[in-house]
């Protein structure tokens, strides 16, 4: 039987608009909307006064514009954090520096980038339909091509580097944010607690909407299972993600999450066992209820649940030789 994740996808958001959510926190919405950034790159002004900008999203000038002109006449910009360093939430962070002097934190700068081997690619063009061609084109027609990806930005790094439990607060002492290092994702991922209202910002680590995309080299499973059960232990009453609406019942919905990985794993070894075979044979199968522009970096995942597999022994590869994407993998029994 399969656990279903409860996701939400009841969000109505105005582009440019500033959401105020609670006394601490404000939310401006980028107009970047995709398959992997929903309707697009919420990024969060933490504080009254002195404020903070958590996540800033791509540089797409009036949504940058929309942020500075939230603050008040007597409010000022003085950090800006982020999550991680993909493209639809690190790259605004140099504009806002530029024009505020605020100051940058992070965990670091992006880790590895790409497959080992750039010909270890899946491809499933195939399977795509012209009417799906057709459509999938059209939808984001108008978007700068730039926006419709969720890749690495290269170019951030953090004027400070924060680490596991690392707390920042603002100097008139507004606000406070403690760093949580949630690697899984993308190796430098961080989420942030807000104590003082019991939330946790949780970047692209737990959204409402969907399930996180783990694409190794930069992701992996372990990590993420293991950031998954870190939150766990945390005492946040609501999650703000930077895509889609909140997650207001966290622990159900991690241990879901959690849940849902361990069925997952059982699946692809299910599949495994039954003749050598690759992710591209599995995932059409596996996945066949999402939106097919997703299977690549479903396949991703899937890689990501191989290479733990191998790692520990119950998945080899057909043949010896490195894991790759595209290898043929098999049981040892
Ligand atoms: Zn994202």
């Amino acid at each position: 039987m399969a656990t279903a994740i409860q996701h939400r996808r009841d969000f109505e958001i105005e582009y440019g608009a500033v959401d105020e959510l609670s006394p601490l926190i404000r939310r401006i919405e980028c107009r970047n909307p995709g398959p992997f950034t929903f309707k697009g790159t919420g990024t969060y002004l933490v504080g009254r006064g002195q404020v903070a900008v958590l996540d800033p999203g791509p540089v797409v000038e009036a949504h940058l514009q929309a942020v500075l002109d939230a603050l008040g006449p007597d409010e000022q910009l003085t950090h800006i954090f982020i999550t991680h360093t993909h493209s639809d939430h690190s790259p605004g962070a140099k504009w806002l520096q530029e024009r505020t002097g605020a100051k940058t934190y992070g965990h670091g700068p992006h880790g590895q980038v790409g497959p080992n081997d750039p010909n270890d690619k899946v491809d499933f063009s195939k399977y795509f339909t012209k009417e799906e061609k057709d459509r999938y084109d059209k939808e984001y027609e108008d978007l700068d091509p730039a926006l419709k990806r969720e890749g690495p930005d290269l170019e951030f790094r953090p004027d400070e580097k924060l680490d596991d439990d690392d707390e920042v607060a603002a100097e008139d002492g507004n606000w406070r944010l403690r760093a949580v290092w949630t690697p899984g994702h993308c190796s430098n991922h961080l989420c942030y607690s807000l104590e003082q209202e019991s939330v946790l910002f949780t970047g692209d680590h737990i959204m409402a909407w969907a399930t996180s995309v783990v694409g190794p080299p930069d992701g992996s499973m372990a990590d993420y299972l293991a950031s998954l059960r870190k939150l766990l232990a945390r005492s946040e009453q609501r999650y703000w993600p930077t895509h889609g609406p909140s997650v207001d019942d966290p622990t159900t919905y991690v241990q879901s999450f959690l849940a849902h990985r361990e069925e997952r794993e059982e699946q692809i070894l299910a599949f495994f066992s039954e003749k050598p075979a690759t992710i591209a044979d599995l995932v059409p199968g596996l996945y066949a209820a999402y939106d097919k522009r997703l299977w690549y970096p479903a396949a991703g995942s899937v890689y990501a649940h191989v290479l733990s597999m191998v790692a520990d022994g119950r998945l080899r590869v057909a043949g010896g030789g490195d894991p790759k994407l595209t290898s043929t993998y098999e049981s040892p029994r």
